[in-house]
């Protein structure tokens, strides 16, 4: 048997010693000919490992490069060093993958994020992608936990679609026809999408969401936790052209009850992360002040990473209407001095991000549900409200990182569905089954959609949402 091995988290777990352990990972350090800091990816802690001098060949010392892989026996002692109970004192070492110190791309020392993402093949095992990706599977687990403790199915919706959920038009074609302009075209020169593989025009999903609706009205609770693909020319630290959704959808709820949902949903995973990743959490914590440090006194945020996560699982969230906080935004001091790119005049205006972090991170300093949004700037499928001018929309906004929550109670009303369709032109004869839902057995229902790599993003503190998913797709960059 090869693998013997104790995680080095479980080794220095304890402070049990004199017995023998065997450790396989990765050298971060090596000291004075004598000290190894090893790590194995399971904590952010290292174990140190001391080669005693003289007992090892010089030969294969030489070979403990950072980078390098190698297995290490020996007998747990009592560590005099500080920050960690335990040691491992080697009576043998096996190099299992050199590492040439002068090419391995991690060097021990500080690199920049940017140089981090060029080398996101690596980045694994630096200390902030480890512990960014420990608290991402945490948050991922959390989330299967959640919904599972409350009866939730989960769904897996279809990732190739022929629907455009969100109407945005913003999609990654699917498709086998040749692209070398020999594909068959109809009479007015267009491409004949029947020849194509699914006989029809088919895409990457923007949503699961409508799949979703169908299976609600059959299981009562669904969610759905998966890809989702938006080819929108958004460089932003917000957005992804790959990014995972988690969409919940309840028959028998209303806008209110659909945002309690998303508020428990959002403090329990926090929590779950707190409770699970504390090491971790730590180590963001600091990083992030650090990086706070360089910005000017005015940029800096008033709350620590640690800090914010405390304060947003025990206060409840802030719940206003759209009509609220427009009032809010135009007799705001920021709007009459010009501060906002975008000045709110009228009502019925999109909110842009500089508005919603406004509300956040300069009015109300908390996460801030707002709701019942003009109809115009929203989706066909969310249920109108009686004043024929607003939806019952919600969206949860988080400091630092703006929308991060999309959602509505949903049109269950045949008439008014297919009625919003045809004004805002989305085609009901490809969406029969999705109406169909409206004439058997409709219900009150609501949903909302939460964008992973936001969440994500808000937990451990970091700025660009391209360095809290593994590998991530933005324009121009779909390397690794
Ligand atoms: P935004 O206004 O920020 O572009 P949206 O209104 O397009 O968001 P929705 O269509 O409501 O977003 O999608 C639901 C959630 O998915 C959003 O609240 C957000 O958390 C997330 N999301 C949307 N687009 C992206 C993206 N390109 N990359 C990462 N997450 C996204
Ligand atoms: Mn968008």
């Amino acid at each position: 048997m090869f693998n013997n091995r104790i995680r080095i988290k479980d080794l220095l777990a304890t402070d049990k010693v004199n017995y023998s352990a065997t450790v396989m990972g990765w050298v971060r350090t090596f000291r004075n000919n004598q000290f190894i800091a090893l790590n194995d990816g399971s904590t952010i802690n290292n174990i140190q490992i001391v080669a005693t001098l003289g007992e090892f060949d010089e030969a294969l010392l030489k070979r403990l490069t950072t980078g390098a892989c190698i297995k290490a026996t020996g007998e747990v002692i009592p560590s005099l060093g500080k920050g960690q109970k335990v040691e491992l004192k080697a009576t043998s070492i096996e190099i299992l993958g050199d590492s040439d110190a002068e090419t391995f791309p991690m060097q021990p020392k500080k690199h920049s994020l940017e140089f981090l993402r060029e080398n996101a093949h690596m980045r694994f095992r630096t200390n902030t992608f480890g512990s960014v990706f420990r608290v991402r599977h945490t948050l991922a687990f959390a989330v299967h936990h959640f919904f599972n403790d409350k009866g939730f199915l989960y769904l897996h919706t279809p990732i190739i679609t022929a629907s455009d959920a969100e109407g945005a038009g913003e999609m990654f074609k699917v498709t086998t026809l040749p692209l070398d302009g020999t594909a068959p075209t109809n009479e007015d020169g267009s491409i004949n999408f029947k020849e194509d593989f699914f006989g029809r025009s088919t895409n990457l999903t923007v949503s699961g969401q409508l799949e979703g609706e169908l299976a609600a009205m059959a299981f009562s609770d669904i969610y759905t936790f998966g890809p989702t693909f938006r080819a929108e020319n958004s460089n932003t630290t917000r957005h992804l052209a790959e990014f995972w959704m988690i969409e919940p959808e309840m028959a028998f709820y209303d806008l209110e009850d659909n945002a309690n949902l998303a508020e428990e949903f959002i403090k329990y995973i926090i929590r779950y992360a707190m409770d699970n990743n504390a090491d971790d959490l730590e180590f963001l914590n600091q990083r992030l002040a650090d990086e706070e440090k360089q910005k000017p006194q005015t940029e800096r945020s008033e709350m620590g990473l640690l800090e914010k996560l405390n304060f947003v699982v025990d206060n409840d969230f802030e719940r206003l209407t759209y009509t609220e906080a427009i009032d809010i935004l135009k007799n705001s001091n920021h709007n009459k001095k010009k501060k906002f790119q975008y000045l709110i005049e009228d009502w019925g205006t999109d909110l842009q991000s500089e508005h919603e972090r406004y509300l956040v991170e300069k009015h109300f300093k908390k996460p801030v549900i707002l709701t019942d949004y003009p109809k115009e700037i929203k989706s066909f499928y969310m249920r109108q409200n009686d004043d024929g001018k607003t939806v019952a929309a919600m969206d949860i906004l988080a400091p630092g990182i703006g929308e991060i929550v999309g959602g509505s109670q949903r049109e269950e009303r045949l008439d008014k569905l297919t009625q919003r369709m045809k004004e805002m032109h989305v085609p009901a004869d490809e969406l029969w089954w999705y109406l169909d839902t409206r004439k058997f057995g409709a219900c009150p229902h609501a949903g909302f959609g939460l964008g992973f790599e936001r969440l994500v993003q808000f937990v451990t503190g970091m700025g660009n949402i391209r360095d809290v998913i593994p590998f991530p797709r933005y324009p121009k960059s779909a390397e690794f």
